[in-house]
């Protein structure tokens, strides 16, 4: 016989367990199973006041934005509605099914002011990367270092060209995001990673980069930085910068300072591209942090009109001089250059009627070769070049362009939605955490405990 629905929906009671109406093996179960927020109110009870009408609990509001991260919700209006009628996720934020919801204009205000003052997604951040090093998902001895450019909400069409902008001007827009720019021009990460003006400034996100970095058409952008441990690829740090070298260059050394003194990780060989490989950059980890670069050195002394290069001459640390291919000296008065270089040179008496002249110095009476003040941390990291480590370096190095192309096509992080640089910081945090839980609830989940039952 075949069933029919009963339409009748005027029952006036129920019994219902929002638990049991959730799937254990969802991925809400999981997450639960792994975080743990019991900490947030006295964190951020100093922020709130004693008396007045009770706020929205923040300890809410956090799991309502997990919630958004991990399941590529975009807007917080969008984000409120799904809460409201998805039970799965009321039930990971432990609301019961007659509990309302906040309103979007909240988390708005959270953010501008507890929040940020709090710093409060770094802390949630970091007790999520300390929950993976007790799950023994972090091992410590490798990381890989990259950024990715996203798209800031800022239009080509609203911009102005950048000989235009003023702080002077900027000064009286007085927009929240222009504001937190003009705080952090001496900021190594935004106003001083360069002097050059850039193109187009955007009057509304002047912090977010005019770029063509991409290969096609410029748009405006910031850079996401991560520090992932290669072992499981755990992300460690993260951090927002402009969209232009110097500033990426400049986040993974705050980075890698940062999670030593935060976490007490240190690791012994550091993954990267060929950006991070320019002299300074290649001293700082050599010979500061004494970790192995398996970095790919950027060298332009190569050369190629068939005459010797570099790489043709031996460089005798002990005497400070360069040996050549007929066995002369090449010596240095000591005097750094401009360019953060000293200059050996060769005698012209052995230079003149050398056989060898014609493929060595054609046009100059004797040859010279300049040798970078930091030369010696670029030849640990030659040294390196092709050996096993580097290889295997080299592939863990995919694990930080997994993790990018993950948070564009399945969070759908691929435009902001905050400006200004703690705009972008919190997206690019939050984004950080909810891919360290999902990594984390895919690896150690356990079965989910008890949570929100409710009768009606
Ligand atoms: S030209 Fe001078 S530096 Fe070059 S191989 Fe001859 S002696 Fe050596």
């Amino acid at each position: 016989m075949m069933g029919r629905l009963n339409h009748d929906q005027g029952q006036l009671f129920y019994s219902f367990s929002l638990e049991e109406a959730v799937p254990d093996d969802h991925l809400v179960c999981k997450l639960a199973a792994v975080i743990d927020l019991s900490w947030v109110h006295a964190e951020l009870a100093p922020h709130y006041p004693n008396n007045g009408r009770p706020s929205i609990d923040p300890e809410l509001m956090i799991r309502m934005l997990i919630v958004g991260y991990v399941f590529a919700i975009r807007s917080e209006r969008a984000l409120c509605r799904d809460v409201q009628v998805n039970l799965a996720y009321r039930w990971f934020c432990e609301l019961s099914i007659e509990d309302k919801v906040p309103d979007h204009s909240a988390f708005s205000r959270a953010r501008n002011e507890r929040f940020r003052d709090s710093d409060i997604f770094r802390r949630l951040f970091e007790h999520v990367v300390q929950t993976c090093i007790a799950a023994g998902l972090v091992g410590g001895e490798g990381f890989a270092v990259d950024a990715s450019l996203i798209a800031a909400d800022a239009n080509k069409q609203r911009s102005i060209p950048g000989a235009e902008w003023s702080k002077e001007c900027a000064a009286k827009a007085a927009s929240r995001a222009v504001r937190e720019y003009l705080a952090t021009l001496n900021d190594a990460a935004f106003g001083a990673a360069s002097e050059v003006r850039p193109k187009f400034i955007s009057p509304s996100d002047p912090a977010a980069q005019w770029t063509g970095a991409m290969r096609g058409p410029a748009f405006f952008a910031y850079a996401d930085n991560y520090l992932v441990d290669v072992k499981c690829g755990v992300i460690v740090d993260v951090e927002a910068t402009r969209a232009i070298r110097q500033a990426e260059v400049g986040a993974a050394q705050t980075m890698i300072d940062r999670t030593e003194e935060r976490l007490g990780l240190k690791p012994t060989r550091l993954a990267a591209d060929s950006a991070y490989g320019s002299a300074p950059t290649l001293n700082w980890i050599v010979n500061e942090k004494k970790i192995a670069p398996h970095i790919p050195v950027i060298d332009m002394s190569t050369r190629k009109d068939g005459t010797f290069s570099r790489a043709d001459f031996t460089f005798d640390k002990d005497r400070n001089v360069y040996i050549c291919p007929m066995g002369k000296r090449l010596k240095t008065t000591g005097r750094i250059l401009a360019e953060h270089k000293y200059r050996y040179i060769a005698s012209t008496c052995d230079c003149g009627p050398c056989p060898l002249k014609s493929k060595c110095c054609p046009n100059t009476p004797a040859r010279m070769i300049p040798r970078d003040i930091n030369e010696d941390a670029r030849d640990v990291a030659r040294a390196l070049t092709g050996t096993k480590a580097f290889e295997q370096s080299r592939r863990d190095r995919k694990r930080v362009e997994m993790l990018f192309a993950h948070l564009k096509r399945i969070f759908r992080l691929s435009r902001l939605r905050l400006r200004g640089p703690r705009g972008a910081q919190d997206e690019f945090t939050l984004a950080a955490i909810a891919q360290n839980l999902c990594r984390l609830a895919k690896l150690v989940a356990r079965a989910p405990p008890l949570a929100a039952t409710c009768v009606a």
